[in-house]
């Protein structure tokens, strides 16, 4: 152990908060790759992501558990991850063009990240779509546009 930057507490700087949807293990893996080889990240689960944080009920708790990875763990960086048929969207049959589909995540990313930043002001928020071109066998964590990004 030569690592001793923890000495004595723990704690990581980044958050994942993504869905819980089975079918984005590998794709997750791939993408938290980085933060794990950097001491690790905290993980929230929530379906919809930012569909939950913005729920009247579901948001507050999603709240509260991101708030352990900051006040206790000294989290700096949250990632929200929402994904291509998501089944708290009702999947990508709810929508009527792949193009609206990946608007509203968009929509409702920028607006749990106003949310969060309210909340956390001194966190930096960044925004990611796992996308699925296979109809959701397999998925790709991508950053969103720039300037979604918000601190
Ligand atoms: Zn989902």
């Amino acid at each position: 152990m030569e690592q001793n930057r923890h000495k004595g507490r723990h704690g990581c700087s980044d958050l994942l908060f993504g869905c819980m949807d089975f079918r984005l293990r590998r794709a997750m893996n791939e993408f938290l790759e980085p933060c794990i080889s950097n001491g690790g990240c905290d993980e929230v689960r929530f379906p919809g992501v930012a569909k939950a944080l913005l729920d009247d009920q579901i948001g507050p708790m999603a709240l509260d558990a991101i708030r352990i990875g900051v006040e206790k763990h000294g989290v700096r960086r949250v990632m929200l991850v929402n994904h291509r048929d998501c089944g708290a969207y009702g999947g990508s049959d709810a929508f009527h063009s792949t193009e609206a589909e990946r608007a509203q995540h968009e929509n409702d990313l920028r607006r749990a990240a106003e949310l969060l930043r309210k909340e956390f002001p001194d966190v930096a928020v960044e925004l990611f779509f796992a996308e699925s071109s296979d109809g959701g066998e397999t998925f790709k964590v991508e950053p969103l546009g720039e300037g979604i990004s918000i601190r």
